[in-house]
Parts: structure tokens; sequence; C-alpha cells
């Protein structure tokens, strides 16, 4: 029988110290600290020593993509998260819908607010963009959730050597999109195009002209930013020979997933958050065990408590996760190698991701067992995987489920 990976990532889980704790190292966490005890150990740069990985890079890495040669900006990545099929040469935003007000055409106006006032139904705008925009190259839009969306150019000779068209602050003009080489020239018309069709069509429609009559914020602009050409990533499946899943609520993992062209699972109930169904996921990732190779199975919420620099809330939520992986222990480790780390530190001093390395922990059969017993920033150093980067850990895991090939004779 073919060995299968589970890969369990815990988004930004891992700390600096808080007087000498740190929110996972001060948890009740029996099921991790089994899985510590149960594998071999060790600390991880996901990246790379001192270099702060952003979600999307970190777990390109972890998968075994090495960003600096496959990352093209978050746009496109957003992009596929949002649904888009997106192909090489296609150029993908980040979009928010925004509030402009002021006189003449959309570049002399000033931006209100950069959320059109958190306006949430955006489909009927989207629809009378969808319809009413024209330009010389074809253009995908969705919304995605609240005031954001995802957009994407398709044609000749696009390119993302072009500025945002996103101030990014409030009381600034719209930014007319300018080229930063003379290959983003093409693509800069587009987009300032792009930019004044859809504040005509969104200015005076009905949906807007409602809302301004109730008081609330009319979302008359798309602000654009991280623009991205799609690169040529060749699919997981094809690089590893393992056919791929991916679980998670989180939009740009899911676009992560897509990328690779692996399936992505949402379960009912997950969210992306912190009220997300962990009961669901780790069921998803079980049941995904038997018709694929590799599962990543991703939960977003301790990083969101490392961003607003909860040390309890991060603790706590880290007990109520643990509790739901006694199930992932039950699982044949002769058959299937289990992978438990993160992407990234996010400490709730820095409420930012940091380079500080990550624990890892990996159990299978054949593993050369450690002394670590327990799943935490301080243990994870006496481990025998020692210190290691992301982009070589599914190596490592191929190696040890003997899917590697020999390199010479
Ligand atoms: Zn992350
Ligand atoms: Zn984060």
């Amino acid at each position: 029988m073919t060995k299968k990976i589970l890969m369990v990532i815990i988004d930004g889980v891992p700390d600096r110290p808080v007087n000498g704790v740190t929110p996972l190292s001060s948890a009740h966490t029996p099921n991790m600290d089994r899985i510590a005890e149960a594998g071999i150990n060790g600390i991880m740069d996901t990246i790379a020593p001192g270099i702060r990985p952003g979600s999307d890079t970190g777990h390109l890495a972890l998968l075994g993509y090495d960003p600096y040669e496959y990352y093209s900006g978050r746009g496109p990545i957003e992009a596929a998260g949002a649904g888009i099929e997106i192909q090489p040469g296609d150029v993908a935003f980040r979009i928010n819908f925004g509030t402009v007000d002021g006189e003449g055409s959309i570049f002399d106006k000033t931006v209100k607010d950069r959320r059109a006032g958190r306006i949430s139904d955006t489909d009927e705008l989207v629809n009378a963009i969808n319809e009413n925009v024209h330009l010389d190259v074809d253009f995908i839009f969705r919304r995605g959730s609240g005031h954001r969306g995802a957009l994407v150019f398709r044609g000749e000779g696009l390119s993302d050597k072009i500025t945002d068209t996103d101030p990014k602050e409030i009381g600034k003009k719209v930014k007319k999109c300018k080229p930063l080489s003379e290959e983003g020239r093409l693509t800069a018309e587009i987009i300032n195009s792009f930019m004044e069709q859809t504040h005509e069509v969104l200015d005076k429609h009905p949906y807007n002209l409602e809302r301004e009559k109730k008081g609330l914020l009319k979302g008359n602009a798309i602000l654009l930013r991280g623009a991205g050409v799609v690169p040529h990533i060749p699919p997981f499946e094809e690089k590893f020979g393992m056919k791929l899943a991916v679980i998670s609520g989180t939009t740009l993992i899911k676009g992560i997933g897509k990328f690779l062209k692996g399936d992505v699972i949402t379960p009912e109930g997950a969210t992306g958050g912190k009220d997300t169904d962990i009961n669901a996921k780790v069921d998803a990732a079980i049941k995904a065990l038997k018709t694929h190779d590799f599962v990543l199975l991703h939960f977003k919420a301790p990083d969101e408590f490392g961003h607003d620099g909860d040390f309890e809330g991060k603790k706590k939520y880290i007990e109520k996760l643990d509790s739901f992986l006694e199930r992932i222990l039950n699982l044949n480790f002769s058959d299937n190698l289990l992978i438990l780390t993160a992407d990234h530190s996010t400490p709730v001093t820095a409420q930012e991701h940091t380079a500080d390395p990550v624990p890892v922990a990996v159990v299978y059969k054949d593993v050369r067992v450690d002394s670590v017993n327990n799943f935490s920033e301080f243990e994870a150093y006496r481990g025998g995987l020692c210190r290691i980067r992301g982009i070589d850990l599914l190596n490592i895991s191929l190696d040890l489920i003997d899917r590697a090939k020999k390199f010479g004779a």
C-alpha cells in the first residue's frame, strides 16, 4: 500500500516568551505532546533564518515549492482562493470596494473610505461591472467576503510591472496606475480604463443610490493592489507524484491548494477563523487520507490571536484545538506519516509574523524517536531533526516513506 502524509499546520502558533513561557508552552496539550513523544522533533526556519514568512510563502515552502522561484504576489493566490481558474500569463489583484467623492474623473477624487462603510452585499455591483465594463482584454471579477474581491485580467502582453491604484490612506486621491517599466505600459492603460469605467457604473448604480439615501457610504470605486502575474508552477501531483488535498477555510490557503491543482476541501462550519468547526476539519482530513496521498490540514485562529496580542486567548484556543487531535493519534503510523508544525511564529508581543523558528514533529513507524516529549518552542531544539528549512521538510518526509528518488548511482 502507498504511504500517505498528513501535514497539520497550526498557523502562527509559536511565540516569543513572556515571563519565560509562551501560549503553546504553557497550554495543556496532552495530544500534541504525545505526537512529539512518538516522533522525531526539530525546529524549522520555514523560509530561511531571519526571513519573516507570509502565510502564502510559508505554505509554499512547506509544500516543497521554493517561494523565491514560485511566489508572485498575493493577488494570484487570493484570486485562486476566490474560485477563479487562473492561467499562466494572467495578472491578478486583490481589490477593495471603496468610497470616493469630489468632482471630475475618478483620479481627481478623494478616498473617503477604503472599505465603503464595510459594505457586505456586493453581488449586484459585481454583476453590473461584469456586464457593463468593456476592455481590450478579458477580465474576471469576483466578490470576496465583505468589501473584498479578486480581479484577474487575461490577454496577450499583460504585465505586473505596474503600481497599485489603492492609495492605502483615507483623504488621498485615487492613484493612477503607472507602468514600472516599458512592459507594464499596456496593462497600466487597461487598468486606468477599468478604474474609470467601474466608477461610472458604480456611482450611479441603483444599489448605491439606495445606500446613499439610507446615509450609508457608496461602494463607488474599485481599489487595486497586490498585482501578480500567474507563474508557470508545476502541479503538486506532477512534481511529487502525490494527490494533494488541502483542508482550510482561509481564502489564501485555499488559493495555494488551487494553485498547485490540489483538491480544496472546506467542510461545512470551516470558517477560516476562531469560530471554525475543528472537529469537522479533523474529520475531513482523516477522510481525505483515503482518497489522497498528501493532506494538508490548516488551522488559522492561533495566528489571529497572535495579531491581536491576546496571550490568554491564544493559549485557550491551543488547548481547545488539542482536544480534537486525539483521533489523529489513532492513525496507523505504518501507513501514514504525520507532521505537526506551523508556517511561522506570530508572537503576541510582536503582533506580526516573525522569523523565530517553529517546532516540528514527525511521527512514522521508522523515525528515530528522540527524547522530546512536549510540543513547544523550547523543547523542539533537543530533537533529532535539529534545525531544518521548510523546503526540506517534504523531502525528509518523502524519504521516510520511501517515495524519494536516489541522487546518484
Ligand atoms: Zn500564517
Ligand atoms: Zn498572520
